[in-house]
């Protein structure tokens, strides 16, 4: 099945157990609005590059769209649509005032030169100029963007409107309006929902192996805070393969060597593995998936030792793989709920930006960290409800059903259904 069917399963899924009328899955089961777009550049080597742009707007029922700008060569339209459809259902779930959208290039941004990177994401923000705006859809970055695209984004916005528009993308540099806490909002709700869990199922955090498979913004953060919190990090890969310690890594100094060398093989310590995959498979009680979506599949799902399995990637796990995991007793935290503290994060920013106004690190940190606990316990909660039924339930099947009721209630209320 593909990345977009396992999105829509999971929903059809999530409105049969909530008992939402079909019609309103006919409603969430489609983008409101798809735009694509040319993106002409004239690339350094004087070779003029047509490069392809999307924007999925999927669903506004709850407020302008919101979500990330993904630059990766094996992006797809459909891609886009499922990762689209998951902002939507995010940004119910985490309470924020947002609908949900994404978009994206056809692109390896590491073969680009600064230079025609720059001219890529002006080019893209020119060419969708008419449908973003800070009231309107509101990017941020995903895989293969930064906060420093975000910064061309933005100056490239203002420029068309003519005044400065902070507010229209997130996860900017701290200078331009952005907020510090953004840079590792995601990993650090990923890690707080790994510590809630492990209270709830493992008696605390502290002292628990923990594995992480993608060692960039959301994966090193992930690490590096449930370091803090007392687990033990004891594996972590990239494309270049997985390092592994059964008595725990130095995350700091595996930071230092994938962002100095770009490759987290070069760790000098530990045993190297070749396989980006073997992470997903050492023993550990906690595993982050936190690369890419369909990495644990029914195939490998039988290799996979976890019990507790926190999606720091949007779709890491197949719906069949996730029931596999179920029925063992393990529980799939779904990217939806465990990924969103990058976008609650750009929502404070959105916030501050709107208002011209600043927070200090500690306040924002706080602030997220109170959502990102009141999301999990919410879900809990309602995980619990659904499995005293006796039936076999998946947490998202949870997390479905509230975010669903919410996107339900308001499309009712403005008249939709
Ligand atoms: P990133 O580009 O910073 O990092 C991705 C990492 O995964 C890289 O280290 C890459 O080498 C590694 N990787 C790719 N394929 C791999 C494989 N098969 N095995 C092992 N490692 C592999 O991207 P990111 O921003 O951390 O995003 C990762 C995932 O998290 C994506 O699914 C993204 O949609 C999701 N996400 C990110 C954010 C955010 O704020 N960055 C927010 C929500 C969700």
């Amino acid at each position: 099945m593909s990345f977009l069917n396992n999105v829509l399963s999971s929903i059809k899924r999530g409105c049969e157990i909530g008992g939402f009328p079909e019609e309103f899955f006919a409603l969430i089961s489609k983008p409101e609005r798809i735009v694509m777009v040319k993106i002409p550049v004239r690339l350094s080597s004087g070779k003029l590059e047509v490069f392809e742009g999307y924007r999925v707007q999927h669903n506004s029922a709850l407020g302008p769209y919101k979500g990330g700008i993904r630059f990766h060569p094996k992006l797809t339209l459909e891609d886009d649509i499922a990762l689209a459809t998951i902002m939507t259902l995010k940004n119910s779930l985490a309470g924020i005032p947002y609908g949900g959208a994404k978009g994206g290039v056809s692109v390896n941004p590491k073969e680009l030169t600064q230079k025609d990177l720059e001219a890529l994401c002006r080019g893209y923000v020119r060419a969708l100029k008419p449908v973003l705006g800070e009231y309107i859809d509101i990017p941020a970055p995903d895989v293969g963007t930064t906060p420093q695209t975000m910064a061309w984004m933005v100056d490239e916005y203002s420029k068309l409107v003519g005044y400065n528009v902070p507010a229209v993308f997130t996860a900017k540099p701290p200078i331009l309006h952005g907020n510090p806490v953004r840079e590792y909002a995601t990993g650090f709700g990923c890690a707080v929902v790994s510590k809630e869990v492990a209270e709830k199922v493992l008696g605390g955090i502290e002292g628990k192996r923990v594995s992480i498979q993608g060692f960039g913004n959301t994966g090193q953060w992930h690490a590096y805070f449930v370091s803090k919190m007392g687990a033990k990090v004891v594996a972590v890969s990239d494309t270049s393969g997985t390092i592994y310690d059964p008595d725990g890594l130095d995350v700091e100094l595996a930071m230092k060597v994938k962002n100095t060398t770009g490759k987290v093989i070069n760790y000098p310590k530990g045993v190297k593995i070749p396989d980006p995959q073997a992470s997903l498979y050492v023993d550990a009680e906690i595993l982050g998936p936190d690369a890419m979506e369909n990495q644990i599949t029914i195939e490998n799902v039988g290799k996979v030792k976890a019990k507790i399995i926190v999606e720091g990637a949007n779709g890491p796990t197949t719906p069949e793989a996730e029931l596999e995991l179920t029925k063992r007793g393990a529980i799939v935290v779904p990217d939806f709920l465990a990924n969103a503290g990058g976008v609650i994060m750009s929502y404070l920013e959105w916030v501050e930006n709107l208002q011209w106004y600043i927070w200090d690190e500690d306040e924002t940190r706080a602030k997220l960290e109170k959502i990102m606990k009141s999301n999990l316990s919410k879900t809990y909660k309602k995980f619990e409800e659904l499995q005293s039924s006796g039936k076999e339930f998946t947490m998202r099947d949870a997390a479905l059903v509230l975010s669903l009721e919410r996107i339900y209630q308001a499309m009712k209320v403005r008249g939709w259904l």
